[in-house]
């Protein structure tokens, strides 16, 4: 049975910086979009300047020979400019794909070259590792932007003709993102991007998820659904009757990755959108982030769940005043009632901690709690997000489960499911079924149950079933570290699953030793720490196993690994 949204919300058919925006050269607000919490009174962007940079950005990638539907890679942690990139890429008629600043060559090679990127943004830190990947699959130097270093102040920069570039030369043939805004600031006062004929099918984003099975591929978020998924955020938080009267006072601060869907549709886009000031912060560090709590008197936090384990756990916490915070959400993975009852504690102004149910292949968001509900103690994720439905379905995907309370597999429809994997048509046709109505659901792999059925439908996520592992909220696919694994000579096959030690999940490996080999598990360990990014190490351990559990077909079988780490770290 089918498990509707209680909620129907129009979806204005655009690209999303006209969403965002709301016109292409109309007044906007001069109140400030985007600040860094280090130099606030100096550095900022405001609504009119966020859409002139994109505008100018766009003209520098256009002049620069980027086509439409070309991708766009950033390589890069969060900054000030990161969603002025973001839109001038679209605002271009290009494609963004992000990628996470700490990943090693041979994994940014992959994403270079799986979604042929054709050119790159890079932050200075991390072009060492970019020039090497870049070589690998012969992305031209001059196609490489160096992002950050001396840029200057973000109003000199966007109201200057030519804004002297920071870096310039760094590294040799490599150019300073700011060179792309030379000589077009009246160019772009009066320049209109060209909207999408059919929004629904004209892609604007790539972002990477191994979704059920596999290596990580690129999801293809269409602006349609995009701005949908942020239609239904607001629509839900505009059911609180303060809405209207909180607003002014309203102000976020972004620590989550701006590559990853959650940062990106709240930063990039919901927030500009209802006007609400974002601090963007250049890196995690919880210490600041308590600082800029106090100092900016934040009233929302969108977090993940070790983010809310710090509030409740950090001996810090108790010393700063956290009264402004009004409301924190968390997703990416699952959330312990304990810590978020802890966490409560040191934020005396929020009622509960409210957990939402997310997905890349769902553009972000498609679960969340009614703001006008009293949530107690319930662990659920929420609701159906708005024009978005639901459904809960047996191992074999046949049979719809019908009572309430009993698991299966999540499956979702809506307008923010993604259109396709970029260039993987049998990946999609295993995640996407269509059902005889034409409806197009998505295959989660996450195991669910309904507390009612009926609209409106409280979920709870208990397992997955997928091969999935979070560490942090970042996603690891097993099928890519086990074909790192089958590199080295020690190994003859390995099965990478995740294990749950003092409650954050990490990657193990189980691993058969070529019969001659001595190696012990902890080379095999060490040895990793060159191949893959520090958040994909096999920190849950490597054990050494005779046969690795498989099907007839060769299909690993995970759930015996599973179930054998539970035991052997005691922990599940
Ligand atoms: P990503 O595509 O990186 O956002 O990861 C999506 C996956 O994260 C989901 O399919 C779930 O397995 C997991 N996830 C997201 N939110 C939650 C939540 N509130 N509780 C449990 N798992 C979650």
């Amino acid at each position: 049975m089918v498990i509707t949204s209680r909620w129907t919300a129009d979806i204005p058919r655009c690209s999303l910086q006209q969403y965002i925006f709301g016109s292409v050269n109309g007044p906007l607000p001069d109140s400030q979009a985007f600040v860094d919490p280090e130099r606030p009174d100096t550095n900022f962007i405001t609504q009119t300047n966020y859409r002139l940079l994109s505008k100018r950005v766009a003209l520098g990638l256009q002049k620069a020979g980027l086509k439409n539907g070309e991708r766009v890679l950033i390589f890069s942690g969060n900054n000030l400019f990161f969603p002025s990139v973001f839109l001038g890429v679209l605002m271009a008629g290009g494609i963004f794909t992000g990628a996470n600043p700490t990943m090693v060559p041979r994994e940014l090679a992959y994403q270079l070259r799986d979604s042929d990127a054709t050119f790159m943004f890079v932050a200075e830190a991390a072009l060492k590792t970019a020039l090497e990947a870049a070589k690998e699959v012969g992305l031209p130097r001059d196609r490489i932007f160096v992002f950050g270093g001396k840029t200057p102040d973000a109003p000199e920069l966007i109201g200057s003709a030519n804004p002297a570039p920071g870096v310039r030369g760094r590294a040799e043939g490599t150019r300073h993102w700011t060179e792309l805004l030379a000589g077009n600031l009246s160019q772009a006062q009066n320049w209109s991007w060209q909207e999408p004929a059919n929004p629904e099918e004209t892609t604007c984003c790539l972002n990477y998820s191994s979704g059920t099975t596999g290596v990580p591929k690129g999801v293809e978020i269409s602006h349609y659904s995009y701005v949908a998924n942020s239609v239904g955020v607001i629509h839900v938080n505009r059911l609180d009757p303060e809405f209207e009267k909180k607003q002014p006072r309203q102000r976020m601060v972004c620590f989550l990755p701006l590559y990853h869907a959650y940062g990106q549709t709240y930063f990039v886009a919901t927030m500009p959108h209802l006007r609400t000031p974002v601090y963007i912060m250049a890196g995690f560090d919880f210490v600041k982030l308590l600082e800029y709590i106090q100092k900016f008197r934040i009233t929302t936090l969108a977090c993940v769940p070790p983010i809310v384990v710090l509030f409740a756990k950090h001996p810090l916490t108790k010393n700063y005043d956290l009264s402004s915070v009004e409301s924190i959400g968390s997703g990416a993975a699952p959330l312990g009632l304990e810590v978020s009852k802890e966490a409560q504690k040191f934020l005396p102004s929020v009622e509960s901690v409210r957990q939402g149910w997310g997905m890349t292949e769902v553009t972000c968001t498609a679960m969340t709690w009614d703001p006008t509900s009293n949530i107690g103690s319930s662990q659920g994720v929420g609701e159906m997000n708005p024009n978005c439905k639901a459904k809960l379905m047996s191992a074999d995907g046949k049979t719809e489960i019908l009572k309430a309370g009993e698991r299966g597999e999540l499956w979702v429809s809506g307008p923010t499911l993604m259109r396709r994997y970029w260039k993987k048509p049998e990946a999609t046709a295993d995640t996407i079924v269509v059902d005889s109505d034409g409806a197009r659901w998505l295959k989660t792999g996450d195991i669910a149950y309904v507390e009612k059925y009926e609209p409106g439908g409280i979920f709870h996520i208990v397992d997955r079933s997928k091969e999935l592992i979070k560490v942090k909220g970042n996603q690891v696919a097993p099928a890519e570290l086990e074909a790192v694994l089958l590199e080295n000579p020690n190994v003859v096959d390995a099965a990478v699953i995740g294990v749950t030690i003092q409650g954050e999940e990490l990657p193990r490996a189980y691993i058969v030793r070529k019969p001659d080999s001595k190696a012990a598990e902890q080379e095999i360990a060490k040895w990793m720490e060159t191949k893959v990014a520090r958040y994909k190490q096999l920190k849950g351990g490597v054990v050494f196993i005779d046969a690795i559990p498989k099907n007839p077909s060769g299909k690993i079988l995970r759930k015996i690994l599973r179930e054998r780490a539970a035991k052997e770290v005691g922990d599940s």
